[in-house]
């Protein structure tokens, strides 16, 4: 696309505003506007000025001149603006027209680049899929009574705010999966949702009601080139959030918000390519699964609990990645079973569609970062060709939440806490240096951002369950 197309683009839905957005640190959006009257060819390709000071994760009023540049493939038509309005994501350079170096885009560019110039593929493509609850816009009544107020499932079930009312189409926990109408009561909201996202320019597969009762949905999109499929699930998620805004509904992307049902995760499909040739399938071994696919997967699951701090970067985080709620807790790698934290699809018969699952983030993830250190990992498990069974992560065939205390002795889990996951990325982040894709100044940062906003505000707070153990004691 070219900043005439855009011009175009604008002309042809009489755009009256032009929103810019940009994605800070932790991975929220943040957005300027600008009449359209005012946006030129020469504002597209160049950018806009903003200050930057009070952005979460970018720098102080001392230096906060910076400037988004619009990134004009993730341009559309914004459907919940009251004029007609195009909404683009930008890029953050500095004012002298460098890269500014916080900027998670650029992170996840870098990635991208550093890959091909690796000589080990040209494209790595990702295919994220986000699950969500929509719930009443009235936080933690009626459907969602549950998280704070249930000692065990039995309880949280029935604690949904219903009173008295006839339960006879409620769905029981775990029972979201997935019964037609009446029971699932979101089939309307979410074709809204699908909608709007394919007007948006997103190619959406599917949708469906997810496994939590309390109306867990699941939406997917097609898979992409990283930085691109970043930006999409920044559009997917402002879409989403706002479709049930008009219905007078919340969606939250948290990971566990309703205690005794499945948690919300963001797993990540991922492939890597030659130009056109696909690098991850060779037929008749396991899975289909070529050497590079193997190292790739033996990278991630070596490096994963340093990948937790940007995959799984909240303290609610570990309160998904427990047993028995399909979230997987094992590091390891598996043909079709779901309990592993690597997949490879059983699905896969063709080249093109081979591909690893990494079942363990979630929608907390800052997605550039996230799918940037994904990479970073995959890419040094080929380079130093890591072998996933050597190294004992695999396969494992069983339901690994079923396995003998013998068998489960050797294999090892996941973080159990954001902390846990921060001291690992202290531990172990020079795969992600590599090429100069993360600095040690941006990991530092985010290791202290996330202990003085998140972890240590949490410890500190008495939690509303200790009420329910102690008050009395
Ligand atoms: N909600 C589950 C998770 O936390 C996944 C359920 C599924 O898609 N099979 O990852
Ligand atoms: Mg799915
Ligand atoms: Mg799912
Ligand atoms: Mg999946």
């Amino acid at each position: 696309m070219t900043p005439r197309d855009v011009l175009e683009l604008m002309k042809q839905h009489h755009v009256e505003m032009v929103d810019f957005r940009i994605v800070d640190v932790p991975g929220r959006q943040h957005h300027v506007t600008i009449p359209a009257v005012e946006v030129d060819e020469e504002m597209l390709t160049h950018g806009i000025a903003f200050d930057g000071s009070s952005i979460q994760g970018f720098r102080g009023i001392e230096d906060s001149d910076m400037v988004m540049r619009p990134v004009l493939e993730t341009a559309f038509v914004d459907p919940f603006m009251a004029v007609p309005t195009l909404a683009v994501s930008c890029s953050v350079f500095e004012p002298n027209g460098t890269r500014f170096e916080r900027d998670p885009r650029y992170i996840a560019e870098k990635a991208e680049a550093y890959l091909a110039s690796s000589g080990i593929a040209t494209t790595a493509y990702f295919g994220p899929e986000l699950e969500f609850f929509i719930f009443d816009d009235v936080r933690f009544e009626s459907t969602n009574r549950g998280a704070f107020y249930a000692v065990d499932s039995e309880e949280a079930m029935w604690n949904t705010g219903n009173g008295e009312k006839n339960l006879g189409y409620q769905v029981k926990n775990k029972g979201g999966y997935f019964p037609v109408p009446p029971i699932d009561t979101q089939q309307d909201i979410r074709t809204e949702m699908v909608k709007e996202l394919m007007n948006a320019g997103i190619r959406v597969e599917r949708h469906h009601h997810e496994v939590a009762t309390a109306g867990q949905a699941e939406i997917n999109f097609r898979f992409n080139t990283l930085t691109r499929t970043a930006d999409t699930v920044m559009t997917y998620k402002y879409i989403i959030r706002n479709v049930a805004r008009k219905y007078g509904k919340t969606v939250t992307f948290m990971p566990k918000p309703v205690f005794g049902d499945n948690g919300s995760g963001m797993h990540v499909h991922q492939s890597l390519f030659d130009g056109d040739t696909p690098l991850f399938f060779e037929q008749d071994r396991y899975g289909n699964m070529s050497d590079i696919a193997l190292h790739y997967i033996a990278g991630i699951l070596h490096h994963a609990p340093a990948i937790l701090a940007f995959s799984n970067p909240s303290t609610n985080s570990y309160k998904r990645l427990v047993p028995g709620y399909e979230a997987p807790v094992n590091l390891v790698f598996s043909k079709g079973n779901r309990s592993a934290a690597v997949r490879v699809p059983v699905a896969v018969v063709s080249p093109k569609t081979a591909r690893i699952e990494f079942r363990t983030p979630d929608c907390t993830a800052n997605p550039y970062l996230a799918f940037a250190a994904m990479l970073m990992a995959g890419i040094d498990g080929i380079r130093r060709k890591l072998d996933p069974t050597a190294l004992g992560y695999g396969p494992i065939n069983k339901n690994i939440y079923e396995l003998s205390p013998e068998e489960k002795a050797n294999i090892r889990s996941v973080p159990g806490s954001l902390e846990e996951s921060l001291q690992a990325l202290e531990a172990d982040y020079e795969f992600l240096l590599e090429g100069g894709v993360f600095t040690k100044d941006f990991i530092q940062a985010w290791i202290d951002f996330k202990r003085t906003n998140e972890v240590a505000p949490m410890h500190l707070r008495p939690h509303p369950y200790e009420f329910q153990l102690y008050y009395d004691l």
